[in-house]
């Protein structure tokens, strides 16, 4: 059985006005798998709240204490460029990691074999002190680093397709020796990520401006997969960013949904070869609302095997 966790609690953080980031997004993935008459071919989890031992994991202990005491009474303040702050935006951030250990603990335990989070806010830009690009924590670091303390993995993947490179789990593998992160991202854009790895557990694929299916297909074949081979992940975390779209707002590649189907299939084949098929999906970006429903709807195909 696989299993899509959501919990309407991430609907309680809100950017204000004329902010891309909003709880339509995760309700139009939804709606999308519902009309497509999938939905109820999986099972179906609410979310629990990330507790703030389980941030600390990850995460500066003073970054939970700073968010809730700067939390406003009424209205969105904003506390980094662009990252906001509503009265409930640290009990729906809570929620967007408790779906990734919840997760975690469902294809630990067996009794899921892959994992969807539908939830808000995003995470892979949130480092370790900081909120930052719509982030406030960093819901698949401090899933690798609940798979490391809780249960004892030794090899944990973080992959990344996203638009935006994932700074914020970047910085973690450089703390973290034990992850291993590879990360596929519009080369020159926010945040402005060195396009390089100078650290041996982390692969980066730069992609030019206007890069389609060709460079992110071959990047990943000729680098990234290979080197997830090498690694022999015990589960896969996936940062499940679907904003390279081409109609995405947010940047300027030009990938269509069947590009998230294959890659999709490539790390569903790794994970069933090295890691019993454990792989736990998390949505980071993807903002035209329809570009993003039809991408995640296609990824979840794949990722729960409903291809037919
Ligand atoms: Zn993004």
């Amino acid at each position: 059985m696989n299993l899509y966790i959501s919990n309407s609690q991430c609907n309680l953080h809100d950017n204000g006005e004329d902010h891309p980031e909003l709880s339509e997004r995760t309700n139009r993935i939804q709606d999308q798998l519902i009309g497509s008459l999938l939905f109820d071919w999986f099972a179906h989890a609410q979310s629990r709240a990330a507790t703030d031992d389980e941030l600390a994991l990850a995460h500066d202990p003073n970054l939970v204490k700073h968010l809730e005491a700067s939390l406003p009474e009424k209205g969105v303040i904003e506390i980094n460029i662009d990252t906001h702050l509503s009265p409930g935006s640290v009990i729906a951030a809570r929620h967007a990691v408790g779906a990734v250990l919840d997760g975690i603990d469902a294809v630990h335990n067996g009794s899921a074999k892959a994992v969807f989070c539908n939830v808000r806010p995003p995470g892979h830009h949130a480092e370790y002190s900081e909120p930052q690009g719509f982030c406030l924590f960093n819901n698949v670091a401090v899933g690798a680093a609940y798979a490391f303390e809780r249960y004892g993995y030794e090899r944990v993947a973080i992959v990344d397709f996203d638009v935006h490179h994932g700074n914020g789990t970047e910085s973690y593998a450089r703390r973290e020796p034990r992850v291993w992160f590879a990360s596929s991202f519009e080369d020159k854009i926010y945040p402005n990520s060195e396009p390089e790895s100078d650290i041996p557990n982390m692969v980066k694929m730069p992609l030019d401006k206007y890069s389609g299916s060709d460079e992110f297909r071959q990047a990943w074949s000729e680098k990234g997969l290979p080197a997830l081979i090498d690694y022999k992940p015990q589960l896969i975390i996936i940062s499940a960013g679907f904003d390279g779209h081409v109609l995405d707002p947010m940047g300027n590649l030009k990938l269509h949904e069947n590009d998230y189907a294959w890659i999709t299939t490539e790390l569903v084949k790794i994970a069933n070869t090295f890691a019993e098929g454990k792989i736990v999906s998390v949505l980071e970006g993807g903002y035209d609302l329809g570009a993003l429903s039809m991408s995640a709807r296609e990824h979840i195909k794949i990722l729960f095997g409903l291809d037919f």
